[in-house]
């Protein structure tokens, strides 16, 4: 089975206070109704993220990056793991989105951030007070949900992170990889 991912992002609010590079990984076997993503349900969608090209994204990125993201790849631990012990000896800080309400210790070990729980529409995303997914500091084992429900205090914060990195910024745009994602 390969271990595909779409073209990577950079994203700011998928994980808050950090600026990350987003990897999605096709092959997503979930089948959530009413997902928005579903060209990540194909495995053999997007290019192969094997040790090599992994690497050379974090050189591209080296020194603008604090934070590296997964949306999905927990069906190929191997593969996870071996590119989440990388970004950690960067120094990186390491998230997984997942639509699974557990993730086995061989994983989460790995990680700083974890988001768990299938897409439900009528209970909506992290944004939404009222749903089933959770997000998690594991350093610490807090929910962090609140800092994605939006309030004027969380905008300014958002807004204070981005004219506090404007160089950054700057740089991102111009590497033409820059995505603030809703
Ligand atoms: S986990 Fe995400 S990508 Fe997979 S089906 Fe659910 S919403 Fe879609």
């Amino acid at each position: 089975m390969p271990f595909n991912c779409l073209t990577p992002t950079i994203v700011f609010q998928e994980v808050p206070g950090e600026i990350s590079l987003c990897f999605s990984i096709t092959g997503c076997k979930l089948a959530c109704r009413g997902c928005h993503s579903t060209e990540l349900w194909n495995e053999n969608n997007g290019q192969d993220l094997n040790k090599d090209t992994f690497c050379r994204y974090l050189d591209q990125y080296a020194g603008l990056l604090s934070c590296i993201v997964f949306f999905g790849g927990e069906w190929q631990a191997p593969e996870l793991i071996e590119k989440l012990k990388i970004a950690r000896a960067q120094g990186l800080k390491t998230c997984l989105y997942s639509g699974q309400e557990h993730i086995d210790i061989s994983i989460s070990q790995h990680l700083t951030y974890l988001k768990t729980g299938k897409w439900t529409p009528k209970r909506g995303g992290l944004d939404n007070p009222a749903t089933n997914q959770v997000f998690f500091d594991l350093t610490t084992g807090k929910k962090l949900n609140h800092l994605f429900v939006k309030s004027a205090s969380n905008n300014s914060a958002g807004l204070t992170l981005l004219t506090k990195t404007p160089l950054k910024t700057k740089i991102l745009q111009q590497k033409g990889n820059l995505h603030a994602a809703a």
